[in-house]
């Protein structure tokens, strides 16, 4: 028994767990639109990140690592620290670096979130405030081509605004990476949050691609009958925008609290009191992508488990076509990152978090698996219900399938766009502004074959940030596993929707955090080493194959009960906007949801 490894474990993991806390709070409230408290998050992020970084807490625990008597639990959980502290070192020459780059980053997120957001009339010419999310919405569902064209063009126009500091920020980061002996800040993302090397995991994607070319050439068919289908702003309205319309009626958004909680309760997920803060409505000056951070880890003190505490977010505008859609989407999809890191066992916070050791491919199979499992068609059946109480009609999905399976490789082409994008870019020679927006539209081109050059790949927010940029590739590696996991919980139980055996398998992984990598995790959940061979078999699977499925799955359900008792999700739930409370859980779930629905509605 060795008191000065107790004592080092306790101290390390009180300290980062403090630490982690003071940063994350004041990112949730710079992130949802109060910009005053800027300084005091770079500040604390510098403070956790030195802690990180720091040597000395590195030395220390090599030094007790090499005391004769520890334990084997001792050693191992020294060996997590280890392991922990090595994978941030950062050499003190490198450090001023990083303080420029995080300044830089800061620039480029103020100027971001301070933009003039909207479009010009194309009849009146006058400038129309509208947010990016709300403009994007609109060329999917707007029924006036002018109007999507001028949405398009002003979100082109929108998506330049930073790219000088961009150019500066890359390369830096470059240096920053080569310094540590990597090939490129890609590479050093990478390997420090997946252990995987670009040739792995662009091997996997550039096959993927090859296999699923075929789409392209069947769009180009369409076409000629569908005249302008393959202009950018024509594209996703002419392809789904009269379903997104069809659809609407059946994702009231003020009902989608209360799915949301029927489901993961049927489900038996349990957040094990936690805590959860929601704010779900856009705002101006708020960030504008969903995301789920957590302000507290678990960890334990003098053997007692503190139970973590989650943030999540997303941009609804309250009453638009696809909004209760992306809502609901973001509270299955949130709601799993949540659900993974508050389900921890694990005794050391380093982890507990989503930073690295975590992989962000895993974290990303746990809620794109929930929110695939809300897109399912048996899940529609059951939950998705309009005013009058009619369940989602089979003959909508038919229909919709019938015209939109062709394109079942594109969210996977999304993602590889956006990563090819940025992998490109940290590899160019001599960066500078036009090489950046000459790659853009050449993955642009590559990847949606569109008819008309577009700069999308500069408005997703992730290529902005030190944590987020070199990581889409984890969204894609994350659809091969959840397609996987899918297939495995099938075959073993024959539906996913409302089984508590699928809640009670994942939180068996949940509570090992961080504690395995991905691809240890992969053969862990679905008993086999990750492939693309369940993602390829969905892809290509044909309509009338795809609808048997789907029928047979829908007919699975009817024999599953529906969860009939009141929800429980084991977690004090707020729901918030900014600062403000909405409406909570301290008297019932029900009773939240419906104070929610009132304020949405009032
Ligand atoms: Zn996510």
């Amino acid at each position: 028994m060795s008191s000065r490894a107790e004592q080092l474990l306790a101290e390390l993991n009180s300290e980062y767990a403090k630490l982690h806390r003071e940063f994350e709070e004041a990112f949730w409230i710079f992130q949802m639109g109060d910009h005053s408290i800027e300084t005091r998050m770079n500040e604390a992020e510098k403070t956790r990140d030195l802690f990180r970084s720091d040597s000395g807490n590195l030395a220390k625990v090599q030094s007790v690592l090499a005391e004769p008597d520890l334990s084997a639990e001792h050693k191992s959980r020294l060996l997590v620290w280890e392991n922990f502290f090595k994978l941030y070192q950062t050499p003190p020459e490198l450090r001023l670096l990083r303080d420029e780059i995080a300044d830089l980053e800061s620039k480029i997120s103020q100027k971001l979130a301070n933009q003039s957001e909207g479009y010009e009339n194309p009849d009146t010419k006058e400038f129309v405030p509208a947010s990016k999310i709300k403009m994007r919405m609109m060329i999917r569902t707007d029924p006036n081509e002018s109007i999507r064209k001028a949405c398009f063009l002003a979100l082109e126009g929108l998506s330049t605004a930073v790219t000088d500091e961009y150019v500066k920020v890359i390369t830096s980061r470059n240096k920053y990476a080569q310094a540590l002996g990597f090939e490129d800040y890609y590479a050093y993302h990478l390997s420090i949050s997946e252990g995987m090397t670009k040739q792995v995991v662009f091997d996997l994607f550039g096959q993927i691609y090859r296999q699923t070319l075929g789409t392209f050439e069947e769009i180009r068919k369409l076409e000629e009958s569908q005249l302008g289908l393959r202009k950018p702003w024509n594209f996703a309205y002419m392809m789904a925008g009269s379903f997104m319309n069809e659809e609407d009626p059946y994702y009231g958004f003020d009902e989608a609290l209360r799915h949301w909680g029927r489901s993961f309760s049927a489900l038996g997920i349990d957040f094990k009191g936690g805590t959860l803060q929601l704010d779900l409505l856009d705002r101006k000056g708020k960030y504008n992508n969903g995301f789920c951070h957590y302000p507290d880890i678990v960890s334990f003190s003098d053997g007692k488990r503190n139970p973590g505490a989650a943030n999540f977010t997303c941009n609804v505008v309250y009453g638009q076509v696809g909004a209760g859609l992306q809502g609901m989407e973001t509270l299955f999809h949130e709601g799993g990152h949540a659900a993974d890191r508050l389900n921890s066992e694990q005794g050391d916070t380093c982890l507990n978090t989503e930073w690295p050791p975590a992989s962000i491919a895993w974290a990303e199979t746990q809620s794109q698996f929930l929110d695939t499992m809300f897109k399912s068609i048996e899940w529609r059946a059951r939950y998705a219900k309009n005013k009058d109480g009619q369940a989602y009609p089979f003959d909508l999905f038919e229909r919709k399938i019938r015209k939109l399976h062709l394109l079942a490789p594109h969210g996977l082409h999304h993602i590889m766009f956006v990563a090819e994008f940025e992998k490109m870019i940290y590899e160019a020679r001599d960066l500078d502004t036009s090489r950046v927006l000459e790659i853009a539209k050449m993955m642009y081109q590559k990847y949606f074959d569109r008819d008309g050059d577009s700069l999308s790949a500069l408005s997703v927010p992730h290529i902005y940030s030190w944590d987020s940029s070199a990581y889409y590739h984890a969204y894609g590696l994350a659809i091969l596993a959840l397609q996987q996991w899918r297939e495995y919980f099938y075959e073993r139980y024959g539906h996913i929707v409302d089984n508590p055996e699928v809640g009670r398998e994942m939180t068996a992984v949940w509570e090992l955090a961080s504690a395995k990598n991905f691809a240890e995790f992969v053969r862990l959940a679905t008993g086999k080493d990750l492939s693309s061979e369940a993602f390829l078999e969905n892809a290509t699977i044909s309509v009338e194959d795809l609808l048997a499925r789907s029928r047979k799955r829908v007919e699975r359900l009817n024999s599953v009960p529906e969860y009939a008792g009141p929800v429980n999700l084991n977690a004090t739930i707020r729901m918030v906007s900014g600062k403000g409370i909405v409406a909570d859980n301290s008297v019932s779930f029900e009773d939240m949801a419906e104070k929610y629905k009132d304020w949405l509605n009032k």
